[in-house]
């Protein structure tokens, strides 16, 4: 396939997205026509960049559905400017996306578990030069990222049975964090507001299902084979 092809199906991607209601604000249409899906995705599923399905990246792990980036984004709200923490960078396709809405007077921290995906996305975000706005860290992102908090926004792309504490503990007031909440084998997107040091004000949007975030704050490895 060659980029035109990638260009067009990325566009009628957005088209649809926007005709569905999901995708509303301007600078989030702008994002998803911008990064280019196909440098996120290992070479052999490229053809399926386009498709609205969650693909496979390897270790049991997958990129997000576009939709379901779009919601987030939609619902996370970054501004020019704003520093984020991502916990569950994956692939790094959402990372980009929220690093060319913050601007390069914003900055994304972004965590992932498994160093080989870590590798993996900081390739996929160097070769499309999102990688100076944004720092790949190996580790546990149940806790958080202490070092670079407080953060303006947080968004976690994997399932948690709570709003882990670190997390509102490095949130801003009036800050925002967008988080799958529930059991192991669905949830429903929570959107908090942070209105004061230790209390977060809950919204409830649509049902999800996600893979679990496995940590301290998060759900136990045990766990991870029961998916
Ligand atoms: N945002 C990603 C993207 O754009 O490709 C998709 C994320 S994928 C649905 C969820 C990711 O969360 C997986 O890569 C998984 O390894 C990671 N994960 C699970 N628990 C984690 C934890 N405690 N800390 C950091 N990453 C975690």
């Amino acid at each position: 396939m060659f980029m035109e092809d990638f260009n067009r199906l990325r566009k009628e991607l957005v088209e649809r997205l926007i005709s569905e209601g999901l995708l509303r604000s301007e600078k989030v249409i702008k994002a998803m026509l911008k990064v280019p899906r196909e440098e996120f995705v290992p070479k052999k599923y490229r053809s399926y960049a386009y498709h609205d399905t969650p693909l496979p990246i390897g270790y049991g792990q997958t990129i997000s559905a576009p939709h379901m980036v779009a919601i987030m984004t939609e619902a996370l709200d970054p501004r020019p400017g704003d520093k984020v923490l991502e916990i569950g960078t994956g692939s790094g396709y959402q990372a980009a996306i929220i690093a060319e809405i913050v601007g390069d007077e914003g900055h994304v921290w972004s965590i992932e578990r498994i160093k080989e995906l870590a590798d993996f996305a900081r390739e996929n975000l160097k070769r499309t030069s999102y990688i100076r706005r944004v720092t790949v860290i190996v580790g546990d992102g149940s806790k958080g990222y202490e070092p670079a908090a407080p953060y303006d926004r947080i968004i976690v792309t994997a399932a948690a049975p709570d709003i882990p504490k670190p997390l509102i503990d490095q949130l801003r007031i009036g800050g925002r964090i967008v988080i799958p909440v529930g059991d192991r084998y669905n949830q429903r997107l929570v959107i908090a507001t942070k209105v004061s040091k230790d209390r977060v004000k809950r919204e409830y949007g649509i049902p999800c299902i996600f893979v679990p975030l496995i940590g301290e704050y998060g759900f136990r490895e045990s766990e991870e084979g029961d998916f």
